[in-house]
């Protein structure tokens, strides 16, 4: 069956780091994988031509498409606008529109770049971990929520509070996609809570115990927050899949990513219930280098790879990218964010043209 895909360059470097992964697509059609490709505006770009972050016709392709790939959104020539027609708008507006609520983040640390980390090599030359986030739920929307006046230890002052919340159900929904994940990795998830003092996260370790006998091929095991930070920085490779609720993940997933040392290496995936999803590098438009052919690609190809895994039922494909990326870091190309002694220094499109060689070869 045609798969359908919206392609999203957005601003700054996402439009050069999208034709780069373009050429990468145009690569798997050329062997057979059946793609319909599509295009449309968001973010800054969408504000200049049709002053909206995220116009209709936007909502409209991503709602009718299997996968939707993001480059990148946002600039200072944006930042002045009123919040509402600020890049990141479209950003947030496309999330919410598809329902995506479980957020994937691979950390992985290439053997050849295990020096870019700020950690001793040893402790992540090979990393190969996944996040996975809930990303619609917990502390950062549960109700009530304010800043109040009320009266403690007798005396009338100004209250700050917050709910966390997790339904039985949201819960359940990212420990499938959890197990599914770890299902095509090394079988293993890690659940984080804080089970010992949040009656919140007694629960999410309950429904992920119960969930786990659905995938009885998968090791489930449990972690509180506390140790799962410091053990990300002591031994980041006893972890294979790690779950986490909003608040947590949002923390434990920016660490991680920090293990690998190189922003410009790391893709993301945002999924639905049905395993469509949204899939974009971790970094931002980089308005410093845009339009000068520094940037570095393989974030934006990776993510292409995580697409094709996640959303596209091509494991195939996915593999074939991933396999031709360490080929080219093994012959010593690097664009000048990862660029070091010794090292052949390339720019975007020739980094993005020697990924499509090492594909074909
Ligand atoms: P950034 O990630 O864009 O850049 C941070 C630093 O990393 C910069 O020095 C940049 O040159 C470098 N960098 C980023 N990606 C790179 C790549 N592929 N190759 C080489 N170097 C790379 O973060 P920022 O500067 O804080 O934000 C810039 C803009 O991007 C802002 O408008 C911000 O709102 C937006 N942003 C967008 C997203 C998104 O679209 N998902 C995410 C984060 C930030």
């Amino acid at each position: 069956m045609v798969k359908k895909i919206l392609l999203i360059g957005g601003d700054g470097i996402g439009p050069e780091i999208m034709a780069e992964a373009v050429k990468v697509l145009a690569v798997l059609r050329g062997d057979g994988l059946a793609l319909e490709i599509d295009e449309a505006l968001l973010g800054g770009c969408a504000v200049d031509a049709e002053n909206n972050p995220f116009p209709e016709a936007t909502k409209t392709k991503a709602l009718a498409a299997d996968a939707v790939l993001l480059g990148a959104v946002g600039g200072p020539k944006w930042d002045v606008l009123p919040r509402e027609k600020r890049p990141e708008k479209g950003l947030l507006g496309i999330r919410k529109a598809l329902n995506l609520f479980a957020n994937l983040r691979p950390a992985a640390v290439y053997p050849q770049l295990a020096e870019a980390s700020t950690l001793k090599s040893e402790i992540v030359a090979g990393l190969d971990i996944l996040i996975v986030r809930e990303l619609t739920g917990d502390i950062y929307f549960g109700e009530p929520r304010g800043i109040d006046m009320r009266t403690v230890n007798g005396k009338q002052q100004r209250v700050g509070f917050n709910t966390m919340i997790y339904s039985e159900e949201e819960i359940r929904r990212i420990a499938k996609v959890a197990f599914e994940a770890a299902r095509k990795r090394n079988k293993r998830v890690c659940s984080v809570d804080k089970m010992n003092v949040l009656e919140t996260t007694q629960l999410w370790r309950d429904v992920f115990t119960e969930e786990a006998k659905h995938y009885p091929d998968v090791e489930l095991s449990h972690m509180l927050v506390d140790n799962a930070a410091m053990q990300l920085i002591r031994n980041p490779k006893q972890f294979d899949v790690i779950a986490t609720g909003n608040i947590f993940g949002d923390i434990l997933s920016d660490e991680a990513s920090m293990l690998t040392g190189s922003i410009g290496m790391l893709p993301s995936a945002s999924l639905d219930e049905n395993g469509k999803g949204m899939y974009e590098p971790c970094h931002g438009s980089a308005p410093d280098i845009a339009g000068r052919d520094l940037a570095n690609p393989l974030a934006m190809i990776l993510s292409t790879a995580m697409m094709l895994r996640y959303s596209l039922q091509s494991e195939a494909a996915a593999q074939c990218i991933e396999k031709a990326v360490v080929k080219v870091l093994d012959s010593g190309l690097r664009t000048a964010d990862i660029w070091e002694e010794g090292m052949t220094k390339v720019g975007t499109k020739e980094m993005g043209n020697a990924v499509v060689q090492a594909m074909r070869g």
